[in-house]
């Protein structure tokens, strides 16, 4: 069977994150994510996951209090201070992003293109060659149209040279069909 969007995304993730990598999650939510990225870097690894409500710290808090991960920095933070809240110089295996807004939560905090673009910028540079930065994107809430077009038109604005784009889409499903979206970086 075809895999989901959001399960496609996992994949994407594992075929290039290993023991000791250092991962972004850079929208919490509900910190399934995050669980995902820390079982997958381990002890050696790091991640760090940044979201702007105080329910999705709490919550991946609570996700992540039965496993006694080391490995993991939470910041209650827009993912658009990435650049000013990595530790300098830090590289990056990969990166995971779900957009929208929390589920049962503020239907009216939401992701948006200028930060989720921010967020993008500072970190290709940061991204290891074949790295890869995974996005689902979600946008059959207000405000959610304008997102997907505003990071579907920067991510294929990249240039081929150095990075590979790819979208993967369910185009025959009823309302809002997430897209997963991944960026690769190419070897130098
Ligand atoms: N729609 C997805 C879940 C998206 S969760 C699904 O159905 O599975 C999106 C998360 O991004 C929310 O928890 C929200 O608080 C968070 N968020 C909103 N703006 C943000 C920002 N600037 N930086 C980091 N996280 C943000």
């Amino acid at each position: 069977m075809l895999k989901t969007a959001m399960r496609y995304s996992h994949t994407l993730l594992t075929e290039v994150l290993h023991s000791g990598s250092i991962a972004i999650d850079a929208t919490m939510g509900n910190g399934y994510d995050t669980l995902f990225l820390c079982e997958t870097v381990g002890d050696t690894g790091h991640v760090y996951a940044f979201d702007v409500q105080q329910q999705a710290i709490e919550n991946t808090h609570r996700r992540l209090s039965e496993h006694h991960f080391q490995n993991v920095t939470l910041f209650q933070k827009g993912h658009e201070h990435i650049e000013e809240l990595l530790p300098k110089d830090t590289m990056i295996d990969g990166a995971i992003f779900n957009l929208g807004y929390l589920p049962q939560s503020d239907k009216s905090i939401i992701t948006t293109a200028t930060t989720t673009i921010q967020a993008l910028q500072a970190l290709l540079p940061r991204l290891q060659p074949k790295g890869r930065i995974v996005l689902v994107l979600y946008y059959g809430h207000e405000g959610g149209t304008e997102e997907k077009e505003a990071v579907l038109q920067y991510t294929a604005s990249l240039p081929q040279e150095l990075y590979t784009v790819m979208t993967y889409q369910f185009i025959n499903q009823i309302n809002h069909p997430p897209i997963c979206l991944c960026i690769e970086k190419k070897e130098r």
